[in-house]
């Protein structure tokens, strides 16, 4: 089943768009039969867990791709900087602070993307735009973070059947990621990603611009909590 759901979502991603397959809650085999199938970045939002899958496949599955994309404490950045591909929920300049301290002392470069929160909800997670913008402008314009390199944004839309409402929010974050590109970003190559885009909601992403989109239920199925 996994194969083949890989392939529908496939025919369905302009090539130019990314696949993140969120394995979150599914067990270490799930991922290397995706993995069989050619999928190589893995999204992945508790830091235990992705440790413990890392340390499972490394041998059987070596160009497998980490993304993190949950929430992130401070005290278990270390446990993943030596070995992910991609922070994508970066959330606050403590953070960043924290990722940087620990990137240099494995003397890494770790790639990351800036997680605006645009909706109205609490739940959600990510930097207010305002306060984005000035982690984006540390970043940019200081010496400060010589092992993070910022390569765009990533985002979530509203929970809601609203398809209007989850266009608005992709078009918002976007912008964001136009804005940044515009004032700080523009002769940097790298700063060209933007993460958004689940299940149910991939395709309007992709028509508002996403560059990668992050799958799980459609992939692997239901998760089991
Ligand atoms: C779980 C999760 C996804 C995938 O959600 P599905 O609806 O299962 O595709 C995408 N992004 C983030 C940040 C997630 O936590």
């Amino acid at each position: 089943m996994i194969k083949e759901n890989l392939s529908a979502i496939k025919s369905n991603l302009p090539e130019s768009v990314g696949l993140v397959a969120v394995s979150k809650f599914h067990p270490s085999e799930d991922l290397k039969e995706a993995y069989e199938a050619g999928q190589r970045a893995f999204g992945e939002n508790r830091v235990q867990e992705m440790v413990a899958k890392a340390e499972e496949l490394r041998e059987v599955c070596p160009e497998i791709e980490w993304h993190f994309i949950g929430t992130l404490q401070r005290n278990k950045v270390k446990y993943i900087v030596p070995f992910v591909s991609i922070i994508e929920s970066v959330s606050s300049i403590k953070l960043l602070n924290e990722i940087e301290k620990q990137a240099a002392k494995v003397d890494r470069r770790i790639d990351i993307l800036l997680e605006a929160h645009v909706t109205d909800e609490e739940s959600k997670t990510g930097f207010d735009v305002d306060e984005l913008m000035e982690a984006a402008r540390l970043i940019a314009t200081t010496d400060d973070y010589p092992h993070i390199r910022v390569c765009g944004v990533m985002g979530m839309a509203t929970l809601t059947e609203d398809e209007h409402r989850i266009r608005q929010d992709f078009i918002h974050i976007r912008k964001i990621y136009e804005e940044l590109k515009e004032s700080l970003f523009k002769d940097k190559d790298y700063f060209r990603q933007i993460s958004m885009g689940m299940s149910g909601d991939y395709k309007l992403a992709i028509e508002e611009g996403s560059t990668s989109v992050r799958i799980g239920t459609a992939i692997f199925g239901p998760r089991v909590y």
